[in-house]
């Protein structure tokens, strides 16, 4: 494992799975910024493997399947465009399963994306979960791990994986850009705390700044400016931007250390501005809820405005409790 923060997850499971304490169940959250995605790919591999140690050996049978992506036993599940993940799928994932494993070993099955699995789809799967054939593991990979019904939350193993703090983000970044980072560059990490991945990305310029979209909302908040005109196609930006500002209000309400906040150049003015209107950390919780509302509907729903909806939260944040 070559990230240093999921190295003691992988390490425990490994052991559980070598004294038979693994269970056939796991969900295990996609949190990108962590390379959540590159452990449950190393972890399916290692199922799969016939002779696994402490990684997947590379060299039977299965892990060459495995890496020509032809492995007959290995299925996965994902969202199409962001669409639900239906009752037909899962059915169909579900009666593969239950044929014997073609190479004498384990079946895996990964389902990415299983936030977006309809209520009916998640029930396709209790059965499975209940009764499962032997041999046979099956993985959920939901944006969070609340996003699951808790039908199927108490019937699978939780992983979860620990943020590495500030210093550590640093120090990995120093090494993976051969580097010292500088000021401006240790400050703009900080605006990714929890995905070290997702920093190093913005810090080798890979990926549009998502700051511009928070300071944006920030300002209209708190300025009594327009609120911008999401369209359609950033409308999703807008609406993760809504919630790591109010996130952000909620640590700086709660007085959090600066170095914890993900936008410390904010934090003085929303500080001022928070007591002077006396918004209250529940008056924030309450708006947080509804815009996580907002985005577990337009996943469920199509045909939304979503652009429309926004914009009502945002008036809402503007009258006063
Ligand atoms: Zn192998």
């Amino acid at each position: 494992m070559s990230l240093p923060w999921l190295r003691d997850p992988w390490r425990q499971l490994v052991a559980d799975f070598h004294s038979q304490r693994f269970g056939h169940a796991h969900c295990i959250p996609d949190r990108k910024g962590l390379g959540a995605e590159a452990y449950t790919h190393t972890l399916v591999k290692f199922l799969l493997c016939l002779e696994p140690s402490q990684q997947a050996c590379g060299k039977c049978k299965s892990c060459l399947l495995m890496a020509a992506g032809t492995h007959p036993d290995y299925y996965d599940v994902a969202s199409e465009d962001n669409r639900a993940i239906g009752v037909d799928k899962i059915r169909e994932l579900t009666q593969k399963l239950q044929q014997t494993a073609s190479q004498h070993g384990s079946k895996v099955a990964w389902i990415k994306d299983a936030h977006r699995m309809t209520t009916e789809a998640a029930n396709a799967l209790l059965k499975t979960l209940e009764e499962p054939s032997a041999n046979t593991y099956l993985i959920l990979s939901p944006e969070r791990t609340s996003d699951l019904l808790p039908t199927l939350r108490s019937r699978m193993r939780l992983h979860t994986f620990h943020e590495p703090n500030q210093t550590a983000v640093e120090s990995w970044l120093t090494q993976q850009l051969g580097r010292t980072l500088s000021e401006p560059e240790r400050i703009r990490s900080q605006q990714f705390q929890g995905a070290p991945l997702t920093a190093l990305a913005a810090l080798k310029g890979e990926m549009a700044d998502p700051v511009d979209f928070v300071q944006i909302i920030a300002y209209a908040m708190m300025n009594d400016a327009p609120w911008p005109q999401p369209k359609k196609d950033d409308v999703q930006q807008w609406l993760e931007a809504s919630l790591a500002w109010l996130q952000e209000l909620v640590r700086i309400r709660q007085r959090v250390a600066q170095q914890r906040l993900h936008y410390p150049q904010l934090a003085q003015s929303a500080q001022e501005w928070l007591q002077r209107e006396q918004i209250s950390v529940t008056t924030l919780n309450g708006w947080l809820a509804l815009c996580y509302n907002l985005r577990k509907i337009t996943r469920e729903q199509s045909g939304l405005n979503l652009p429309l909806l926004l914009q009502q939260q945002w008036l809402q944040w503007k009258q006063r409790p």
